[in-house]
């Protein structure tokens, strides 16, 4: 019980001109305090009218109402599902339960997170998500990988019929080698920015470790899930970006075989391949080497012993 009220109850009301102000006193005591107690109960009710966050309920369906304004689908499309990322995104590298969009025309980056100042681009599809995305300019792409500039990035695949979201992916900022980076076409010389060249991300060559399910088939993962994912690999922030394209493509060959368990010569028989990504690199074995103990160090993998490599968690996806 709070003192002020044992004060009350105990006070000698059989004296009370002598205890007028002590009486006094009591009294606008507890008047601070039921104002104390009206504040908090206006900040609760305050708190309980907040928009239902994407921790709490992540809300799958988009809103149609939206789409009445444009005539065109690829607006309608655009409209809907920046409204439903506005609305129900998080932020994976902080706890921070909102995004919050880019002033029109900003390059790249389409959200921000408040709290952190990480970004996110957004890419959306009423196709399947399958082993290409398309992005913007290839030069643009690979120079923002070396210099450690692109944000994270969210592809959407939303349903046309009754415009929902069914999947939602998430690549980290740092799950980038130019390994994923497509070179497209140059457009014909009757298109309107002739010459220009876009490029794809390739899925397939970045490592399950790095692509984080928001939303599958229809059913959102919790964030906490996703956020412990996100933690878990960030470590790869601090390798200087030739360090981390070397270790995104030894991780996504080591996984792409596909076993619990594998000895370092099945890797070795892949240093063709590696040798293609990197073909400024002429120790490739050793740098393979390097990068196993490296995923050992961040906890991916354990060395059994004569070559053999076993991952500690199972594949992702
Ligand atoms: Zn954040």
């Amino acid at each position: 019980m709070p003192q002020v009220v044992e004060n009350f109850l105990q006070f000698d009301f059989c004296n009370e001109e002598r205890h007028f102000f002590a009486f006094a006193g009591i009294l606008d005591e507890i008047g601070v305090m039921l104002v104390d107690i009206a504040t908090a109960t206006a900040e609760t009710s305050r708190q309980r009218e907040l928009p239902k966050t994407a921790v709490t309920a992540l809300d799958l369906q988009m809103d149609y109402s939206l789409a009445s304004r444009f005539t065109s689908a690829c607006q309608k499309a655009r409209i809907m599902t920046e409204t439903w990322a506005r609305d129900n995104l998080y932020c994976v590298n902080c706890e921070s339960e909102h995004l919050y969009p880019t002033p029109t025309n900003t390059q790249v980056v389409d959200f921000t997170c408040k709290e952190c100042s990480a970004g996110f681009q957004l890419k959306s599809q009423s196709s399947p998500i399958s082993n290409r995305i398309t992005d913007s300019g290839y030069e643009a792409m690979c120079r923002a990988i070396r210099l450690n500039q692109y944000p994270n990035l969210i592809a959407l695949h939303y349903d046309r019929v009754n415009w929902s979201i069914q999947n939602a992916l998430l690549i980290p900022s740092f799950g980038f080698s130019l390994a994923a980076v497509e070179k497209r076409k140059p457009l014909a010389p009757t298109a309107r920015r002739a010459g220009w060249v876009g490029c794809n991300i390739l899925l397939t060559n970045i490592p399950s470790d790095l692509r984080l399910s928001l939303v599958t088939n229809s059913k959102a993962i919790e964030a906490t899930t996703v956020r412990k994912q996100y933690q878990g690999m960030s470590k790869l922030k601090s390798l200087d970006v030739a360090s981390r394209g070397w270790l995104i493509d030894v991780l996504n060959t080591a996984r792409s075989l596909n076993r619990q368990e594998f000895h370092l010569h099945e890797l070795y028989s892949r240093d063709q391949h590696l040798s293609a990504l990197h073909p400024q690199n002429l120790h490739v074995r050793p740098k393979i080497r390097q990068q196993l103990q490296r995923l050992r160090d961040l906890g991916l993998l354990s060395f059994v012993g004569n070559g053999i490599y076993r991952w500690n968690t199972p594949r992702i996806n």
